[in-house]
């Protein structure tokens, strides 16, 4: 039985190499767990120091829209208590998971664009532009990738063979995830990212989708990774939970439900119960978990 603990995934399809950065994420929330803190302050924290990190696609890292200037974050929090925060297309803040954290403690849930920017103003939370390196190089390499006429098209219109890249087409995750249980038994998960690139100004994912990015009940937590478009459709993170909630362990039912997804669609999941922790991916995802163990 887990007594409290952690888990931290850094992306379906991230270079392994990013592992140490879910390590160093996972260990600032785990230090809060012992010292008695909230699943969902520890979460939040991971989530923040990946954010943080610069080499993952959320905060400081998110990746640039199709017009190549953009940067637009979705991020979102829930405890197994029923309190859930999300902001959806927010621009301009370094942490976006801090404001979905904020807007948790507001009367509303979900606060997205302009709004979610104004509201996260209000709270101090100051001016942030910033490209990363790895933005910009990920930025070329997919429009060399799709060729010109591709990009043109994806410009206009999103079909849906390319928004699937079915032909393994210039893809790039790299988001994160949290799911933490803490000393008194409740569970919080934290997701943020800057999206799946090549996507369109305005496009949502299911990062601040409740039940599809992620979801957090009395049994357990669950945090998605992935083509966000195949996630929605199968209501991923809830599809999970009902699993684990049915008994199925943790592990096969994160392999179970990538078994619903189409076969070319990247995607990873982790799920923390009381009994255990799984995760699953269709590609190599860096992540890290720490927990204590009930004697
Ligand atoms: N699920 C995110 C999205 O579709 C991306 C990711 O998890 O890598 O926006």
């Amino acid at each position: 039985m887990i007594s409290y603990g952690v888990a931290v995934h850094g992306g379906v399809g991230s270079p392994a190499e990013f592992s140490d950065g879910c390590r160093t994420a996972c260990e600032a929330a785990f230090q809060l767990l012992e010292a008695g803190k909230s699943a969902l302050d520890a979460a939040v924290e991971a989530a923040r120091v990946l954010e943080d990190d610069g080499r993952f696609n959320a905060g400081s890292g998110s990746v640039l829209r199709i017009d190549g200037k953009t940067v637009e974050m979705d991020a979102a929090v829930m405890d197994s208590e029923g309190h859930i925060g999300a902001v959806i297309n927010i621009r301009g803040v370094k942490n976006p998971v801090l404001v979905a954290r904020a807007v948790l403690g507001s009367p509303h849930v979900a606060m997205a664009g302009r709004g979610a920017q104004a509201f996260a103003r209000r709270l101090g939370f100051g001016p942030y532009y910033e490209v990363s390196e790895r933005a910009a190089a990920n930025y070329e390499r997919i429009k060399s990738r799709m060729g010109k006429e591709d990009f043109h098209f994806f410009r206009q219109w999103v079909g849906e063979q390319k928004i699937s890249g079915g032909k393994g087409k210039a893809k790039r995750t790299d988001t994160i995830g949290v799911v933490a249980l803490d000393k008194k038994g409740v569970f919080s998960v934290a997701s943020s990212t800057g999206g799946a690139s090549p996507m369109l100004v305005g496009r949502v994912g299911d990062t601040p989708m409740v039940g599809c990015g992620f979801y957090a009940g009395p049994e357990g937590a669950i945090a998605v990774t992935g083509l966000g478009e195949e996630s929605i459709r199968k209501m991923l993170a809830k599809t999970v939970y009902d699993m684990v909630a049915e008994g199925m362990g943790a592990r096969a039912s994160c392999e179970k439900a990538l078994g619903l997804l189409p076969q070319h669609v990247d995607m990873g999941i982790i799920a923390l119960t009381k009994n255990d922790y799984g995760a699953a991916s269709t590609r190599k995802m860096p992540m890290a978990q720490y927990s204590a163990i009930r004697p």
